[in-house]
């Protein structure tokens, strides 16, 4: 049963919790409007790649281009993720690709406290569904959302930390190595940890 105020559709957490399969859970979602971004943006981007992956990479929110195209990862950081990708051996469809909040933040600032909180069960049950043995988070907004509220990227990046059965690693979000190119060679260091490890995660089912 959906929540429905008006022309909204507030879903509860046990609601999202009864979403018993990924196209069900973004059928739903794309219905949502649990916060206000909603209002102004096109539509919810929900995520891409493969519902199976092992590996799973969590950025921000959606840009101006994702916002277009409803797809996360799509402008100038998504194809640099892709390549990124591409270098430690994987293809597009070996991963699942999704952001903390599902609708653009205007302007493209970084998505607030409650923005993020009311998205969450969102990307809780997609964790869920998805049931990957790695997760990338991609920034400080996808560390502090999902790890340590008060984590620096600087400090966390590059760090496992095992959560609910899933290993975590933190790093450079790519639009910040599209500014600053010095970024470029700890990303690559802290990609090359989690191909390495999640390659023995593979070897070891
Ligand atoms: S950002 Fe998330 S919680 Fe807010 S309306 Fe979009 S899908 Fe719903």
């Amino acid at each position: 049963m959906i929540g429905v105020i008006g022309d909204k559709e507030l879903f509860s957490g046990d609601e999202i919790k009864k979403c018993y399969t990924l196209e069900e859970l973004a059928g739903s979602a794309l219905r949502c409007r649990r916060c206000g971004l909603r209002k102004g943006c096109r539509g919810v981007v929900f995520g891409k790649g493969n519902p199976q992956a092992g590996l799973m990479f969590i950025g921000e929110g959606p840009g101006a281009e994702e916002d277009k195209q409803g797809l996360p990862f799509v402008g100038a950081a998504g194809q640099l993720l892709d390549k990124i990708i591409a270098a430690a051996g994987y293809s597009p469809s070996d991963v699942y690709i999704a952001n903390i909040v599902k609708c653009r933040p205007p302007g493209n600032r970084a998505p607030g406290r409650e923005e993020a909180d009311a998205c969450r069960p969102w990307l809780i049950r997609q964790i869920e569904l998805i049931n990957p043995a790695v997760i990338v988070l991609l920034g400080s907004v996808a560390l502090q959302h999902m790890v340590d509220p008060n984590g620096r990227i600087t400090k966390m990046r590059g760090q496992w930390i095992e959560k609910e059965g899933i290993e975590w690693m933190s790093t450079y979000h790519p639009a910040a190595l599209l500014r600053d190119e010095t970024k470029k060679r700890p990303v690559w260091e802290d990609i090359k940890k989690v191909r390495d490890r999640y390659n023995e995660i593979v070897k070891s089912i």
